[in-house]
């Protein structure tokens, strides 16, 4: 029988888990036997994945969703048979605000695909004046741009659509998704999407127009997903789910245990032993090994093997943030609480990024006679909120909620949950950087990056980026010299 070949992956939040799974898929399907372990510096299994369940009440502390038109992670959940536990938003009150000029005023249905088909809705909500509103119509008829030098969001949005769409509409729904800046963030990292439709329409609405009519007619069969979609009882079942496939299978989980070092030694030409030494001074030495770790911690692993990938992995940088989950009693608020949330543009020079009505949203998250909000918090340029205490903090939350919509009663339960360092910022020159770290690694085949400090920092992205890093592993065992 063919020795088993050894496997460490490093980091068991969704990106390292996941590696795991699908190197298992993949290696079993070309006939290759592995021994993998899984390492996690935390005894809690997900990373930032993390459900909180208090009576009734369904939190989650970092991602509560998923984008459904991205596939991996929905297929990751049939893989382990939790298709019947993928529930969509609540269309009944599917609506969503922008809190611009003093008040909150409804996101006209579609913005996210910057549908201007919504003319009306658009003129209703009062966000856009109509030279604001004349000048996103602009994107119609002005030409692409030719260079193909990266563009920050802010400039891109700015470009095309006008200031005023960007900083009212386009700006606060970005800084939700990557709490970032967008005038540093890189388009063709973030949104390649939009580069692209530019490219090939010249225009994005028109872009966008042509994608929806053909999305339109070409609905997958299956059942009806909204854009975002969940877990009934809380993302961290696909965590469980996850870890007792792997368990099922063989993987050994090695949690509370931390990377310290990595050392490489050559044991035939071009190939590579790779030993992890662990904060409790026990090493794991592999044939391969997946770092799917936050950029910054697989810098200082990287950092002795090639100071050059550790350097460019450190200029990877990574905001903080904080979520505050509170719920009221329902009657206390009532009147005050409609559709999904808001999300409030940094030229509002306010505190809160956003805000989610989750039990509205989801309403499997809540009792009837309870309503759960999650306040956001954070981001790049807007961390110093991060240095009060948890009690001033909820306290500034509340009076923001209160002077945005008007919600002054008292919480029954509230709870903090503080992200340091936990969202990756694709800046300008983002991909460069991928591809000049993947040329400092090349000569050592077998070591593989993954996780959201890369490619995509939504679930489905690492989850399809943790089958990239699989097959890449896998291919490096059966002998295939990387490329
Ligand atoms: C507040 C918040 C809200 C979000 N909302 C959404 C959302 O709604 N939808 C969505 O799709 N995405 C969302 N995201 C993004 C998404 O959750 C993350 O990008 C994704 O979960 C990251 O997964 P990961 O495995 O790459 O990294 P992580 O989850 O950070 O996992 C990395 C793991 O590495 C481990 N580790 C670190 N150092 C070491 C070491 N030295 N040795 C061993 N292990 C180590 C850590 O303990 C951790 O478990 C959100 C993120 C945050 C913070």
């Amino acid at each position: 029988m063919t020795t088993p070949r050894t496997v460490a992956v490093i980091g068991g939040g969704i990106s390292g888990l996941s590696t795991a799974y699908a190197l298992h898929e993949k290696a079993a399907a070309v006939g290759i036997p592995i021994r993998c372990t899984v390492v996690d510096a935390s005894s809690d299994w997900g990373g930032k994945i993390v459900t909180h369940r208090i009576g009734d009440l369904v939190t989650e502390a970092g991602p509560d969703s998923f984008l459904s038109q991205k596939t991996a992670a929905i297929e990751l959940c049939a893989k382990l048979g939790l298709t019947d536990q993928l529930i969509n938003t609540n269309e009944t009150s599917k609506r969503a605000c922008v809190f611009s000029q003093g008040r909150l005023r409804e996101l006209p249905e579609g913005l996210v695909v910057i549908s201007p088909n919504q003319l009306g809705p658009f003129l209703r909500s009062g966000l856009l004046s109509w030279s604001g509103l004349a000048r996103m119509g602009l994107d119609l008829a002005m030409p692409g741009k030719r260079s193909p030098d990266d563009e920050s969001l802010a400039s891109f949005f700015r470009r095309r659509m006008g200031r005023q769409a960007f900083e009212r509409m386009l700006e606060p729904l970005m800084a939700g998704i990557y709490a970032g800046d967008a005038e540093q963030m890189s388009v063709q990292a973030t949104f390649p999407r939009f580069v692209e439709l530019e490219q090939q329409y010249g225009s994005v609405i028109r872009g966008m127009m042509t994608a929806r009519k053909a999305g339109s007619s070409a609905r997958p069969a299956g059942p009806k997903r909204t854009m975002f979609v969940s877990l009934k009882n809380g993302l961290s079942d696909l965590v469980t789910a996850l870890v007792a496939r792997l368990t099922e299978q063989g993987v050994t989980l090695r949690g509370g245990c931390a990377v310290e070092a990595l050392r490489v030694r050559s044991h035939q030409l071009g190939r590579w032993m790779y030993d992890v030494i662990l904060n409790d001074g026990s090493a794991l030495s592999v044939d391969s090994l997946v770092l799917a770790t936050p950029a910054y911690v697989s810098a200082e692993l990287v950092r002795p093997l090639t100071p050059i990938a550790g350097g460019l992995l450190d200029m990877i940088p990574y905001a903080s943030t904080a979520t505050i989950a509170m719920a009221y009693p329902r009657a206390a608020v009532s009147g005050s609480a409609e559709g999904f949330g808001f999300v409030v543009p940094r030229a509002e020079g306010r505190d809160l990024i956003a805000a989610t009505w989750t039990s509205l949203k989801w309403p499997h998250r809540a009792p009837s006679d309870q309503l759960l909000v999650r306040c956001y918090v954070g981001g790049v340029g807007r961390e110093a909120i991060l240095q009060l205490d948890d009690q001033a903090l909820v306290a500034r939350v509340r009076e923001e909620l209160a002077s945005m919509c008007g919600v002054t009663a008292n919480p029954g339960y509230v709870e903090v949950n503080r992200w340091m360092k936990a969202m990756p910022q694709y800046t300008l020159g983002h991909l460069d950087r991928l591809n000049q770290i993947e040329g400092a690694l090349s000569r050592y085949g077998g070591l593989v990056l993954t996780g959201a400090g890369y490619r995509g920092v939504g679930i489905p992205d690492c989850i399809r980026d943790g089958a990239i890093a699989a097959d890449r592993v896998v291919r490096y065992l059966s002998g295939e010299r990387p490329s």
